[in-house]
């Protein structure tokens, strides 16, 4: 407290009378909540932190390259940036750079965005083995993600096995199916195209533990697949005969989902390449001595097609393949001590002053759609608490003028919204070179030599 006032008496801020917001994490649920908040809060200062030098989370790392009208959502994200009343942080990651007490301590509340970003493991034999790898991280080897640029991915055997049937997994499929002259026309990283170009991947499987009425992959990321060159979509039959006289009973995109996949099933198909989601597969063991060899599932029967439920048999089935990508979801961690996180469900525990937003308050489902909605909520709520007093924001908080001086104390170096455009301009101008909407920075040493600074 004492430091507190000593903040303030050297009157550290131009607008000492704003409400001091800050937000960690810059992904969609980050900038909505700013973009809300901005809105509904009157005379209010929103400051984010990042811990990459760059914005945006997901967007730019996880959105797979062939879909780059689900990243216009970064035009919106820019004005938002560009607001007189916001602040972007880059290069500052909270628990390690900055304490959360400290945050505490400047702003009058803090909002935690920081997302999901471990991934969930099966706890079976073999998955430790070379080229058993996490969809996660392959997602992130093939977006730039500084962590996983030097993945060792190697793409010289003709089968893979995906474990999981969600639009991630449906994403990494894709990827290693479609023709490298329009993967070669995206923002994917140019290494990724260079190991692409060389891989004899042949099939995928998609492999679930239920049946085809239990997919999570949503009707356009199949149909997609179902629409790429040189690529055939195959099913067992035995896997789908009995299903179709349930299709009447499913809900409208279940019905609509599972008469694309019969109507794929029934139809004539060219290509070298084979896309084959398998079903009632759980795997139990990850085969090979050093690398990869196959997977070794335990074959599940069907008890209720509608309700999803399986049992399991005492029958084994053994899948030959070279790499796998175990693709079951993501989970929080929790970055700092102080945050009021609860371990049991990966969730923040209600503190007061402490607000969350997207995939760390409602855990790590969901689109961009429904983590705007998710944030727009949360800011709705923020802002009624400031109204009616339940959040106290009489007394004047430092805000960044406080967190900033820490940081210079200590030598960081971060990156604001300018430096971030001229990352943002190297990068565009670097693509148009290789006929690509960008070329990536992976280096964040090279990121912050272009847009780094010291923190003022
Ligand atoms: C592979 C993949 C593909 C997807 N594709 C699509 C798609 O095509 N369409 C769609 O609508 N949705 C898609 N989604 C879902 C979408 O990405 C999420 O709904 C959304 O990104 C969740 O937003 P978030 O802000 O909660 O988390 P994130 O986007 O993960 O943002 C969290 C941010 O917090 C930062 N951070 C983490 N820890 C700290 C710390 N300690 N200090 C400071 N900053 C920190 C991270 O670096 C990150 O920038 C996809 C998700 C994945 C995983």
């Amino acid at each position: 407290m004492r430091m507190f006032r000593q903040i303030i008496s050297r009157g550290f801020s131009s607008n000492t009378s704003a409400k001091q917001i800050c937000i960690i994490g810059s992904g969609p649920a980050g900038f909505y909540f700013a973009q809300h908040a901005l809105k509904a809060i009157p005379n209010v200062q929103v400051d984010m932190y990042e811990k990459l030098p760059v914005p945006f989370g997901l967007v730019r790392y996880g959105v797979a390259p062939d879909h780059p009208e689900v990243k216009n959502v970064i035009h919106t994200f820019t004005k938002t940036a560009l607001n007189s009343n916001f602040r972007f942080i880059g290069n500052v990651s909270v628990g390690k750079d900055i304490p959360f007490s400290e945050l505490c301590k400047s702003y009058h509340a803090v909002v935690l965005a920081y997302g999901c970003s471990e991934d969930c493991s099966l706890g079976i034999k073999g998955e430790n083995l070379k080229n058993t790898l996490s969809a996660r991280c392959f997602v992130g080897w093939y977006n730039g993600l500084p962590d996983n640029k030097d993945l060792e991915v190697d793409l010289s055997t003709e089968s893979v096995a995906i474990l999981g049937q969600g639009n991630v997994a449906v994403d990494v499929a894709r990827i290693l199916l479609t023709p490298i002259d329009i993967l070669k026309k995206t923002d994917i990283t140019n290494y990724a195209i260079e190991a692409l170009s060389k891989s004899k991947i042949k099939t995928v499987y998609l492999v679930g533990r239920r049946g085809p009425l239990q997919v999570a992959f949503t009707i356009k990321e199949f149909r997609e697949m179902t629409k790429l060159p040189d690529v055939k979509t195959l099913f067992k039959s035995e896997q789908l005969n009995d299903i179709e006289s349930y299709v009447s009973d499913l809900p409208r995109a279940r019905k609509r989902l599972t008469e694309l996949m019969l109507k794929t099933h029934g139809s004539e198909q060219n290509g070298s390449k084979i896309f084959q989601p398998l079903f009632y597969r759980k795997p139990v063991e990850i085969l090979g001595d050093s690398a990869v060899t196959g997977v070794k599932f335990s074959v599940n029967t069907i008890v209720d097609h509608l309700k999803g439920t399986v049992a399991s048999s005492e029958q084994f089935e053994n899948l030959p393949c070279g790499l796998v990508l175990r693709s079951i979801g993501y989970k929080a961690t929790c970055p700092d001590e102080g945050i009021p996180f609860d371990t049991e469900n990966g969730r923040i525990k209600d503190c007061p002053g402490v607000y969350s937003s997207g995939w760390i308050n409602t855990g790590p489902v969901g689109v961009i759609l429904s983590t705007m909605n998710n944030a727009f909520k949360q800011a709705a709520l923020l802002a009624e608490d400031i109204a009616t007093n339940k959040l106290n924001t009489s007394d004047t908080r430092p805000g960044y003028q406080h967190i900033g001086d820490i940081l210079k104390k200590k030598g960081s170096v971060i990156v604001n919204f300018d430096g971030w455009q001229k990352i943002d301009k190297v990068e565009v101008e670097r693509g148009e070179k290789l006929g690509k909407p960008r070329e990536k920075i992976v280096s964040i040493e090279e990121m912050l030599k272009i847009g780094g600074q010291v923190p003022f």
